[in-house]
């Protein structure tokens, strides 16, 4: 329902937090927040998450507090799945080193969730979301694996097409994303980090809307603008079918196919 990432020099989680609340008008059953890129820790992503309100969120961070450098942020409106700490969004892949957060409805999530668990696949939540995260990291483990494939013309699973068409290294994350979500039928604006990636979130949208904030050496991420409008008014609108890429040092687009597409902010002058 609400999403907030941010990539920066601030502190991330209460930045994503205090972005959620301006984002809980739109009504909500559960939080969660990932972050990565601890300096102490470079390699390591965390999830907190909490069924109920943003204040339970809070009270686990208080616990358990988080540190990083980049993150996303989700408060939760159910459709497949009870409202539960398990169910609450971000959702890992079976690796646990890249995390989703999502909004909307993946309508064939049932037969892609088959057909991953039978390629062994392991579920944890009752989501049509965690299936993305897995999506991903198939098209990552693909990608690797035909990249590891030394070229045998004696072998029929190494045809001419395979050789042609197949990567010649690993991908980046973002081509992985590409790659899943046109395995998807239904409606998403999802947003995606990995710890093996360091200081990237990709975003994604077909249908709920995203919106992208572009800051002085920071940037946002969120499903509207009222969630970010108080760090930056310089704002782009994500369009269908696109991708945006936020680093460190500034925001680039594509379609899913990873042709560029070039976006400039738009100046928003109202207030939320
Ligand atoms: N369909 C997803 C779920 O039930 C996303 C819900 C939302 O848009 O918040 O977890």
């Amino acid at each position: 329902c609400g999403i907030v990432g941010y990539i920066g020099p601030k502190d991330v989680v209460p930045l994503i937090v205090e972005g959620l609340r301006r984002l809980e008008y739109r009504g909500y059953d559960s939080a969660g927040i990932a972050v990565a890129g601890d300096l102490l820790n470079p390699t390591a992503l965390d999830v907190r998450r909490a069924p109920g309100k943003l204040g339970n969120l809070e009270a686990v961070l208080r616990d358990h507090p988080l540190h990083g450098t980049y993150g996303i942020g989700h408060t939760r409106w159910a459709t497949h799945g009870r409202p539960t700490e398990e169910n609450a969004h971000p959702h890992r892949d079976g690796t646990g080193t890249l995390v989703v957060v999502h909004n909307g409805i993946v309508e064939n999530y049932i037969a892609l969730k088959n057909d991953l668990i039978k390629r062994g696949h392991r579920f944890v939540s009752e989501t049509d979301t965690e299936i993305i995260a897995h999506l991903i990291e198939d098209e990552l483990e693909k990608a690797a694996a035909s990249a590891d494939k030394t070229p045998d013309t004696n072998n029929e699973a190494n045809s001419a097409e395979a050789i042609l068409t197949a990567p010649p290294s690993t991908i980046s994350l973002e081509e992985a994303v590409r790659r899943a979500v046109k395995r998807l039928t239904g409606a998403f604006a999802i947003g995606v980090l990995s710890a093996r990636e360091p200081d990237k979130l990709v975003a994604a949208r077909s249908g709920p809307p995203a919106v992208i904030g572009i800051g002085d050496g920071e940037y946002f991420l969120a499903s509207d603008v009222p969630g970010i409008l108080h760090h930056t008014r310089d704002i782009i609108f994500l369009n269908d079918g696109e991708c945006a890429i936020l680093t460190k040092t500034g925001v680039t687009f594509t379609d899913f196919e990873g042709v560029p597409h070039p976006r400039t902010p738009t100046r928003i002058t109202w207030d939320p």
